[in-house]
């Protein structure tokens, strides 16, 4: 009888979430991907970690798109796969502690929807799912465009006003000062700038499972995609 030498390389198996801001995305991704014993990539970071690149050198990402495109080019992305969640370096500098800081939200639309940058970021990304193949990634093209033959594809919305409240929660409990209607307000600015931009705007893939949060709890939407992934994706966990 003879045994294999080697054991059989892990099974594919990549899960999308994408969805309009304050879905609760990265929140539910990360616990999802825990409870799968799945990698967890968090994608919205990567433009955010360029924002604050943009913010730091004094670059305008309206005006002077070709700098943003420069620096994406020229920048290392790198997550710190050790730490829970993943910390991002950018360039040599960690910037995850600056990432939610409202200078940096403020302009990472404008920052996503310069296609040059967008494709150093799709690279970079397939680079990261070829290197983590059992992942669970978040943002708004990870099932439309970054990784269109994903096993199972999700797409979560929410009311504007519950992502709000969740957003400004978020935020309380990082110690920052909320604003409600302000949160509200640029929530819907980025919802319009995410959605209207020519290169990978904001959709919900036909083949995703659309998932309305509004009236569930985290828990709640977790213990939903968990049951989903087994139903269509079992046989690779
Ligand atoms: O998800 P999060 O709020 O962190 O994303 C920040 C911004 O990054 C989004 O508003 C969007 O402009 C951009 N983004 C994107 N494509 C992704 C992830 C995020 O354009 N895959």
């Amino acid at each position: 009888m003879s045994f294999p030498l080697h054991s059989p390389p892990m099974q594919r198996l990549i899960i999308t979430l994408d969805g309009p801001a304050g879905a609760g995305k990265s929140t539910v991704a990360w616990r999802l991907a825990k409870r799968l014993g799945l990698e967890f990539l968090d994608t919205g970071a990567m433009y955010r970690g360029l924002s604050a690149k943009c913010v730091e050198r004094g670059i305008d990402p309206v005006t002077e798109d070709y700098a943003v495109v420069e620096l994406a080019r020229n920048s290392d992305f790198r997550f710190d796969w050790a730490q829970d969640p993943p910390r991002l370096n950018v360039g040599g500098t960690d910037v995850t502690d600056r990432l939610r800081d409202s200078d940096v939200t403020g302009q990472v639309s404008e920052v996503a929807a310069i296609p040059g940058v967008r494709q150093v970021m799709v690279r970079d990304q397939r680079r990261m799912g070829q290197e983590h193949p059992r992942l669970v990634t978040e943002g708004r093209d990870q099932g439309s465009v970054v990784f269109p033959e994903a096993e199972v594809k999700f797409y979560l919305d929410a009311t504007p006003s519950i992502r709000a409240q969740r957003r400004a929660e978020q935020l309380r409990a990082a110690g920052k000062k909320v604003d409600l209607e302000q949160i509200r307000d640029r929530i819907l600015d980025r919802d319009h700038k995410d959605s209207n931009r020519k290169d990978a705007p904001l959709v919900c893939p036909e083949d995703a499972h659309r998932i309305n949060t509004s009236e569930m709890t985290l828990d709640e939407v977790v213990e939903l995609l968990f049951g989903l992934v087994h139903e269509s994706a079992g046989q690779a966990l």
